[in-house]
């Protein structure tokens, strides 16, 4: 359970261009700064330098709800600025914090997006209660899921992840979603120490494709800016997954199980909207 500290605040602006990894997105959307996963491998602790946080607490102690999102991003719809924007949602925290439960602030913003939909939008998640939106979800074209499924092994996710939900919870919200005509993706990001083959079963029937980074270049530094994810791997005796190359062999088996199209790797996987934009 999250003991985050909660600072709710009015923002001045809702959506930020995008930049370096996401070039294929214009914007990300954050209802939230910061977050209450506390995921090891999370390298925006590392970007964000302590003293920049509320009352200098560390990454993932604090949560800042933007308490006005859904009426800016409905003000940035009014003038059109919509219409050809390409959306991450999020980037920098989850929309399916915890607290959404109680503030509805990722909601008000689809429902802002059902009225007036971008030109793509990826709602990249780790949380089983986007599937609370199956039905909003699904009124949104040119929308996809993004689901984060990092490995198939329960004590690795815990490890490596260990405020954010099971593994099997997600499956769940995933087929929750398929069956509400959401469309789904995977994201094996960081792949972690996994069954590659037994994991990619698992995400058969649940979503149309996956993106994988795995640890190495997923990070962009090699480890250098997701320290304590790589302290960790090590100490489950895992740390070979992060050299560079090492997970080749379970990309491989991904695609021998899904089908090599199904399988997207890395940044121009990750920033692949055509065919979020053709649904
Ligand atoms: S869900 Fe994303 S932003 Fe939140 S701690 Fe995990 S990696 Fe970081």
């Amino acid at each position: 359970m999250s003991r985050a500290r909660i600072f709710v605040r009015e923002a001045r602006s809702i959506l930020t261009p995008t930049g370096g990894y996401l070039s294929g997105f214009s914007h990300t959307l954050q209802a939230y700064s910061g977050c209450e996963f506390s995921c090891r491998y999370c390298y925006v602790r590392e970007m964000m330098p302590q003293r920049t946080s509320p009352e200098r607490l560390p990454w993932s102690a604090w949560i800042a709800p933007k308490k006005n999102a859904p009426e800016l991003l409905a003000r940035v719809a009014e003038r059109g600025g919509l219409d050809d924007a390409r959306i991450f949602c999020s980037s920098v925290s989850d929309p399916y914090t915890p607290l959404e439960r109680h503030m509805g602030l990722t909601r008000g913003c689809l429902e802002v997006m059902a009225r007036r939909p971008p030109l793509a939008l990826v709602v990249q998640t780790r949380s089983p209660f986007v599937a609370r939106d199956a039905d909003l979800l699904a009124r949104i074209p040119r929308l996809v899921v993004s689901m984060t499924v990092a490995t198939d092994d329960e004590a690795v996710r815990r490890a490596l992840e260990p405020n954010a939900p099971s593994t099997a919870l997600r499956l769940g919200a995933l087929q929750r979603l398929q069956q509400a005509g959401v469309r789904t993706q995977a994201a094996l990001a960081p792949l972690l120490p996994c069954d590659p083959e037994r994991l990619a079963r698992l995400l058969d029937p649940w979503v149309q494709r996956v993106v994988v980074d795995d640890f190495f270049r997923g990070d962009g530094a090699g480890g250098r800016r997701s320290r304590v994810a790589l302290e960790q791997l090590r100490v489950l005796g895992h740390g070979d997954w992060a050299e560079p190359g090492y997970a080749d062999a379970a990309v491989e088996t991904l695609r021998r199980v899904l089908g090599a199209e199904r399988v997207l790797v890395s940044q121009s996987g990750f920033n692949e909207l055509d065919w979020v934009a053709a649904g």
